[in-house]
């Protein structure tokens, strides 16, 4: 095919021998024959503009791009040597590279240098650039190796530039022997067409980065759920490092946190299974790589280890001379870092440390949480311990209690036993002594006899209360279940108490107690525990004072259908604080030394068992025993009211 770029008129020109009108005609026809010529190369250049911009347009890719530009160019006009260079502004970076259409693997020029030779002045003027004289050209190229074929020969050069709305993205540069320069029309042809390459590798990159952003997006989302998927302090490092590889390759990784001044290494990745891992430490020197980090709000990136001042490398680790180590915020504070190796130099991106970054964002907030957690399962193992312990020694106390307990029970039995013996001997002799005629005649010795007597019932009392108490504690209390009724009890309590009530100018009445249905228990036990409850009364209220009894059916809800039995006096009563434990055994309120010995006298004493046993008794029948009282006092006499709840039959 005819080159296009070749002058039709320059080459179709040969000498004229015709003359006069033929010559004219001749030269008319031949005018008109180069017209038709100009006209065909015209339209195929048309053609080949048209199927290029078609066939740019359609190129997704911008190697693919590459390769049918210059395609298109050749099919317009001899290329000889063809380079193309995409850059990055921004990242200073070369991102694609050219030559004769094909990608070059392994380039010579950085981007400083495409910037300090001409395809510089061409990104900052966006005009192109053409010379025809080789020393001009090449010279300033020479890193970019810009030459014709034969690097003696002269060349013809021209720079384009690669340019989207006004923006340049790189440039085309084109060498050709002098014979074959670029012209005025070739270069508007080669603008056309850089132009829509441009065009069409700009549209492909924003797709690539789209494409790319959003798989970076789905890296970090993906990456942050799985470091969050854990709250154990010993599992989190080791998921940050297995996640940091998804988001940016490394050879070697480690999580390093801070432990005051020290850098501790928690997790790490790749390192050789080496005995000296164990001593592997960092520590931290002012103005160091792991310093500037600490002190940083962003990634540090070194290139090459080996071209960094006071790099200390650990001998027995492959050498790697990428570094980047970014540090892990957590509320405005750096807690730790992320430290990472390639083994090439220059490993490392911005855009790199940009994913590092808001990756450690997350990854920190799973290593606080961690710790968080961590702290408050340790704290409350801590508690569950202290508890643990608190609760052994409560328990050995009260079985200490529980043994003290035990042994004040036997020596009561122990002793109520034999008191027993010898006092009911002495009761045998007192009653005969009674019944002898000289001591029955002599009023002295009555009175005496009767003294000792009165003495030693009391004490056969205490003796039995003793028994009693110790039978409760010991639960061989036993029951002689039969059908009773309440009334007669009291009735017998009254008589028995009549001379003591008289003497004290009590009031006692007995309300509505006939009408009380009758229960089924033991009438001895519940004398006793009625019995020691009137006593109670009778020695708690002052002189003249009153006992009211009084009964009623009740259904309580434990118990069932049951009577209740109240012993209310006007008396001294008792304050909230005790009404509970008094009717433990040994319980009085006062001083003991106070009180007088009399059974019945006002604030008599008493061994402090009456309540114990009679709630044990209360207890024994499935019943209940409890008091009411506004409190203690001694000058206005509140009184005091003692429930006994009994249920009509006990379950057995
Ligand atoms: P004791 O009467 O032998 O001291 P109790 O077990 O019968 O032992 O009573 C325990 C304590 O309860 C008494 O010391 C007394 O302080 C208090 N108490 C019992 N009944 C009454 C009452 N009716 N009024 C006021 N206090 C009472």
């Amino acid at each position: 095919m005819e080159s296009p770029h070749h002058s039709p008129l320059a080459e179709d020109s040969q000498p004229v021998t015709l003359r006069g009108k033929d010559r004219q005609l001749a030269e008319a026809r031949q005018l008109a024959s180069a017209a038709e010529r100009a006209k065909d190369l015209a339209q195929q250049e048309a053609a080949v503009m048209f199927r290029a911009s078609q066939s740019l347009l359609l190129s997704a890719d911008p190697e693919d791009t590459c390769r049918r530009l210059i395609f298109h160019l050749s099919e317009l006009m001899p290329v000889e040597r063809s380079l193309i260079y995409v850059v990055d502004h921004d990242l200073r970076r070369i991102i694609l590279a050219a030559e004769n259409g094909a990608p070059i693997d392994f380039l010579y020029a950085t981007y400083a240098d495409l910037e300090d030779s001409l395809l510089g002045q061409v990104h900052r003027s966006g005009n192109s650039l053409r010379a025809s004289q080789a020393g001009v050209v090449v010279e300033p190229l020479g890193a970019l190796r810009i030459e014709s074929a034969d690097e003696n020969k002269p060349a013809a050069v021209l720079i384009v530039p690669l340019a989207v709305h006004e923006r340049v993205i790189g440039t085309l540069t084109l060498v050709n022997p002098l014979e074959h320069p670029f012209d005025d029309h070739a270069t508007e042809l080669i603008l056309a067409l850089a132009t829509q390459a441009a065009a069409s590798i700009e549209n492909a990159r924003l797709l690539n980065a789209e494409s790319e952003r959003r798989r970076i997006a789905r890296v970090l989302v993906q990456a942050g759920r799985r470091v969050s998927s854990s709250l154990r302090l010993d599992e989190v490092p080791g998921q940050v490092l297995e996640q940091l590889g998804m988001v940016v390759p490394y050879e070697r990784a480690s999580l390093i946190l801070r432990d005051g001044t020290a850098l501790r290494i928690v997790a790490q990745r790749g390192f050789p299974d080496d005995e000296r891992m164990k001593d592997l430490r960092i520590t931290l020197r002012e103005g160091d790589v792991f310093d500037q980090v600490a002190k940083s709000s962003y990634p540090i990136i070194v290139d090459d280890v080996n071209q960094t001042p006071g790099w200390k490398q650990v001998e027995w680790l492959p050498l790697n001379l990428s570094w980047m180590g970014a540090p892990l915020y957590s509320v405005n504070r750096v807690i730790g870092m992320l430290s990472l190796t390639r083994r090439e130099a220059s490993a490392f991106s911005q855009d790199d440390a940009l994913l590092v970054s808001t990756f450690a964002l997350q990854a920190a907030v799973a290593l606080e949480n961690a710790a968080l957690y961590d702290e408050i399962t340790r704290f409350n193992e801590h508690l569950e311990e202290t508890v643990r312990r608190r609760t052994e020694e409560v328990q050995r106390a009260y079985q200490l209690l529980e043994k003290l307990d035990r042994h004040k029970s036997d020596f009561i039995n122990v002793v109520a036993h034999e008191l027993r013996t010898p006092l009911t001997v002495m009761l045998g002799y007192l009653g005969m002594m009674r019944a002898n005629n000289l001591v029955a005649q002599d009023a002295y010795l009555s009175k005496l006899l009767e003294g000792v007597l009165n003495g030693s019932n009391r004490m056969h009392d205490v003796v039995n209360t003793m028994l009693d108490v110790a039978r409760i504690d010991s639960q061989t209390l036993k029951l002689q279940v039969g059908v009773l009724a309440i009334a007669p009890i009291f009735k017998r309590i009254q008589s028995e108490l009549e001379m003591d009530l008289r003497q004290r100018k009590m009031d006692f009445v007995v309300q509505d107690l006939d009408e009380m249905p009758l229960i089924q228990g033991d009438v001895d036990l519940l004398l006793k525990v009625f019995y020691h409850l009137t006593i109670n009364a009778v020695k708690y209220t002052p002189d003249g004072g009153r006992i009211i009894i009084s009964g009623e059916r009740v259904n309580d809800p434990q118990a069932g259908d049951s009577v209740e039995i109240q012993i209310q006096d006007s008396g001294i009563g008792i304050d909230a604080e005790f009404q509970e434990v008094i009717f433990q055994k040994f319980y009085q309120t006062g001083t003991v030394a106070l009180h007088s010995s009399g059974r019945t006298k006002f604030k008599g004493g008493g061994p402090g068992l009456g309540l114990a046993i009679a709630r044990g008794i209360v207890q024994a029948h499935h019943g209940r025993i409890w008091v009411e009282s506004p409190g203690h006092d001694e000058e206005n006499f509140p009184g005091s009211t003692f429930h006994v709840l009994l249920p009509i039959s006990p379950k057995k």
